[in-house]
């Protein structure tokens, strides 16, 4: 994460946290929708603090909406405003709070992780069949109540080879570990 430098607290964009910028935005559009999205990357691309009376225009996006994105992110309080004079006016700056833009991305990475936890431990302690022909998947139960028959395509259900998806659930789970680690929440 874009880290404030103690000194002149400006916020500080580098190659390594470019990559937390990249989950952040991509997350914010999945949560808020793309008009969030654009304004969230136009304020970080301000260094992290822009004018509420030009982020619509510079991100390009309808003002209204502009403002009304900035107040919905200010309830979350990922977002905070203050007001600054500049020349003979009053501008109202919008500046990313990245203590809690950083909470928010650890939270949504333990929740994935916690539902790929649950998928991996189904995995390892079912016996899971499937069909050959259209790779749908049923439990033992399911497949024994079918006759062991896919009743879409009719073909004959086999044991599915668990080792590939368990390798790549605890993959996606190291690779979770990894960046909450650089997150500082191991
Ligand atoms: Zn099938």
């Amino acid at each position: 994460m874009p880290r404030k430098t103690v000194k002149t607290s400006r916020v500080v964009i580098d190659e390594n946290t470019k990559y937390y910028v990249n989950i952040l935005l991509e997350l914010i559009g999945k949560m808020y929708g793309e008009t969030a999205r654009k304004v969230i990357k136009h304020i970080i691309e301000s260094n992290g603090s822009a004018p509420e009376e030009t982020i619509g225009r510079d991100a390009g996006v309808k003002s209204n909406e502009a403002r009304k994105i900035l107040q919905k992110l200010s309830n979350e309080a990922l977002l905070s405003c203050r007001g600054r004079r500049v020349g003979d006016k009053v501008l109202h700056f919008w500046t990313i709070n990245w203590d809690q833009v950083e909470g928010m991305l650890i939270n949504r990475l333990k929740k994935t992780r916690e539902k790929l936890e649950l998928l991996l431990k189904y995995e390892e302690e079912n016996i899971i069949y499937e069909c050959p022909v259209c790779g749908r998947r049923y439990s033992l139960d399911k497949a024994i109540e079918l006759d062991f028959t896919c009743p879409i395509d009719g073909e004959i259900l086999i044991e599915s080879n668990r080792e590939e998806i368990t390798r790549f659930l605890r993959k996606k789970i190291e690779e979770i570990d990894r960046e909450l680690s650089k997150l500082g929440a191991d």
